[in-house]
């Protein structure tokens, strides 16, 4: 069955390979991000390969604006199905170099963004009985490591407010946590730091095409109606 699956973070990386994937699988994809000429782009070769999308230029960090992009497109087409809430940024840093406002940045983003999202579409599928959440966490929910403190205390914020919603809901909302290990992304493009851009250089090596999450979180949304895959761990073999 098709799907209005709405995607946060839909103009590089991860958000796009999944709008693509989603869209070839025959659901209508609802892109926000902040630039609006990628989400373009993007929108342009998900029609090119017979698809269809929506653009909306959004900003996660405002919440009036991300409950204008849930609204407009249940107002479009009478129904959300599925939000990936995937925008996200990892400007890593050791604490000690006390860039304060980039860990506001990841906070602003990557928890109060996930909670827009939570907050704008929840409501809708509350009145529809149905529809799914899907999270895209990382592997930092799962551990800690140096220069990576603020931005892993926001994915295990993610996982945290992602667990706790799927364990209040009702049934007829299924919820996903979606943790990928190194992907092939612009998301290490944001690292200022010498120190943390260097050591990424390293551990970033080894990566797996952004394809590989997007195929993740179309296997959990395929599964019929009473099942509910909650977690997925997707990281490169290589990874330790
Ligand atoms: P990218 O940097 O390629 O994509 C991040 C996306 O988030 C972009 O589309 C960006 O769009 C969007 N974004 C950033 N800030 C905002 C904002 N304020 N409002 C709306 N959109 C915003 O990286 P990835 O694809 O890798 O990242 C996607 C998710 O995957 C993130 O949550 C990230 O933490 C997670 N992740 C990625 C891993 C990896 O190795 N790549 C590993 C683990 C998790 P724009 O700038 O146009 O607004």
């Amino acid at each position: 069955m098709s799907k209005i699956i709405l995607i946060t973070g839909a103009s590089s990386g991860i958000g796009q390979a999944t709008a693509l994937r989603l869209a070839r699988e025959g659901h209508h994809v609802v892109l926000g991000a902040r630039r609006e000429d990628r989400l373009t782009a993007t929108a342009e070769a998900v029609e090119a390969a017979g698809g269809k999308a929506d653009v909306r230029c959004l900003d996660v960090t405002d919440r009036a604006d991300v409950a204008a992009f849930v609204d407009a497109a249940a107002e479009r087409h009478g129904r959300v199905d599925v939000i990936v809430n995937n925008a996200g940024v990892m400007p890593l840093s050791p604490l000690e170099a006390l860039l304060v406002e980039e860990w506001d940045r990841m906070i602003d983003v990557n928890v109060r963004g996930l909670l827009h999202g939570i907050a704008a579409a929840l409501p809708h599928f509350q009145r529809q009985g149905g529809g799914h959440f899907v999270t895209v966490a990382s592997i930092g929910a799962h551990q800690v490591s140096p220069s990576a403190a603020v931005y892993c205390a926001t994915k295990y914020a993610a996982w945290a407010i992602t667990e706790g919603l799927r364990q209040e809901v009702d049934p007829s909302i299924r919820v996903t946590t979606v943790s990928p290990g190194v992907v092939e992304s612009e998301l290490a493009d944001s690292i200022t730091d010498p120190s943390a851009r260097e050591a990424m250089r390293t551990y970033r090596a080894e990566t797996i095409p952004a394809d590989s999450i997007a195929e993740g979180i179309s296997y959990a949304l395929a599964q019929p109606a009473g099942v509910d895959v909650n977690e997925l761990i997707i990281r490169p073999a290589r990874q330790r």
